[in-house]
């Protein structure tokens, strides 16, 4: 007689279960799952309207330093790296190409709905039932409850997978109203914070009125030991972009400890200080200070007024001080801007409750995988290639 097979509910539709989906063994497992929406990868899309940035590529030990995470899910990015997600993705028909920026993204002209397709297509011939409309509420005893169009039902499998992603984007369905319910359970969280995201500073109001919406192109910006290179845009509350975006954990543990976090500007990061010292002593000839200082330096009228902003009239007058300055303009950050638009969030199951392979320690068949997770990395396929490594490693040891 041949042995019954277990069941297994995914609870949430996104990345990190899209890819648990697509690999788990059926003859294994009868597999459900359970999403609110009326569709799969609602995140997953909207990630690639804003250019599809799969993964990157960067040789996975390299890439595994971005990470701010414990042992399991780095050891995810070993089980199913950058190489194999790239594999992956051939093999379902999505070929891949590396950005300017060393990005991943989708060959033109794919769409990120095709994208999307090739996962559901493949849990379509894996045998996978997907069960919408159906919000987890949390637990009766050990039942999982779920509001449903029908009113509320219970279902009790012999596996759980949560992959219920984090707190931002909200209309995507990520709404992380589900800490307490682990809470209820003897599980620790964390309170969600914005990751990926805007920073608020107080610009000088003329400053924010005259550059809002420019761009500060090619700089180099650094909080503490992090630094990024890139461009940001001035916005009225303060500044976005990745080069920012890179330094969330930095400035997330400043502001921690210190109430404020200070950025620092290099406007020329491929000049050095003396190089840029002789420029301003050259020969000004009829032209007024600014005027050289703009020529010179090659400063755009952001880049300029940052400058004039940030100093005193003496110390912008003097090409020592303004050679140093340029490199490391220092900015007040005061906080992030809201949750709800930030590209990721941390928070959420603590990464102390769960085992070497995401089984929560005080609910045995119970794992977490994906955004849930109080883990971060970085903007540039780090997030999407964190999700899809933990959902293929779980696939594979489950
Ligand atoms: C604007 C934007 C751009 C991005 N661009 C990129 C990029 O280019 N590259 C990159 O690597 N990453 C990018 N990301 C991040 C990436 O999309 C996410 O990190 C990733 O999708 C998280 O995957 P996940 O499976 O953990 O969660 P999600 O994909 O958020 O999936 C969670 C699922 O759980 C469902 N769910 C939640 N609660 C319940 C409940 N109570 N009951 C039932 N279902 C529930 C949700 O509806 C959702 O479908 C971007 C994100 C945003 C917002």
């Amino acid at each position: 007689m041949s042995k019954k097979k277990k069941s297994l509910a995914i609870i949430g539709g996104g990345s990190a279960a899209i890819m648990l989906a697509s690999e788990i063994d059926t003859k294994k497992f009868d597999v459900t799952i359970y999403e609110r929406n009326q569709a799969l990868g609602r995140k997953f899309l909207v990630a690639g309207k804003g250019g599809f940035n799969l993964t990157h590529s960067t040789p996975i030990d390299e890439m595994k330093k971005k990470y701010v995470a414990s042992p399991p899910i780095l050891n995810s990015l070993n089980s199913f790296s950058n190489e194999d997600f790239i594999k992956w993705l051939k093999k379902e028909g999505i070929d891949t190409f590396v950005g300017s920026s060393k990005r991943i993204f989708p060959v033109k002209p794919t769409k990120p709905i095709q994208v999307l397709q090739a996962f559901t297509d493949r849990i379509k011939e894996n045998n996978i039932n997907v069960k919408f409309s159906h919000v987890w509420k949390g637990f009766n005893d050990s039942a999982l409850i779920f509001e449903t169009r029908d009113g509320s039902v219970e279902h009790n499998p012999d596996i759980v997978v949560f992959a219920l992603g984090g707190a931002s984007w909200k209309k995507t369905g990520s709404e992380g109203e589900w800490l307490s319910y682990f809470e209820e359970k003897g599980v620790k969280t964390v309170p969600f914070q914005a990751s990926n995201c805007g920073v608020a500073i107080t610009w000088k109001e003329k400053f924010a009125k005259s550059n809002e919406g420019q761009p500060l192109k090619s700089i180099s910006v650094s909080c503490g030991d992090l630094s990024k290179k890139g461009d940001v845009i001035i916005t009225r509350l303060g500044l976005e972009g990745s080069a920012v975006y890179a330094l969330s954990p930095a400035i997330r543990e400043e502001i921690k400890n210190e109430g404020e976090a200070t950025i620092f500007i290099d406007l020329k990061p491929t000049t050095k200080t003396e190089a840029i010292l002789r420029k301003l002593e050259s020969p000004k000839k009829k032209n007024s200070w600014s005027v050289h200082l703009i020529w010179q330096l090659k400063l755009s009228k952001p880049m300029f007024e940052l400058v004039k902003r940030s100093c005193t009239k003496d110390e912008f007058l003097d090409p020592n001080f303004i050679a140093k300055h340029i490199k490391q303009i220092p900015l007040q950050v005061t906080g992030f801007d809201e949750i709800d638009k930030a590209i990721s969030t941390v928070g959420g199951i603590d990464l102390d409750e769960i085992d070497s392979n995401f089984e929560l320690k005080n609910l045995p068949n119970h794992y977490v995988i994906g955004e849930m997770l109080n883990w971060d990395a970085p903007t540039g396929g780090y997030l999407l290639q964190g999700c899809m490594s933990m959902g293929n490693m779980l696939s594979n040891n489950l």
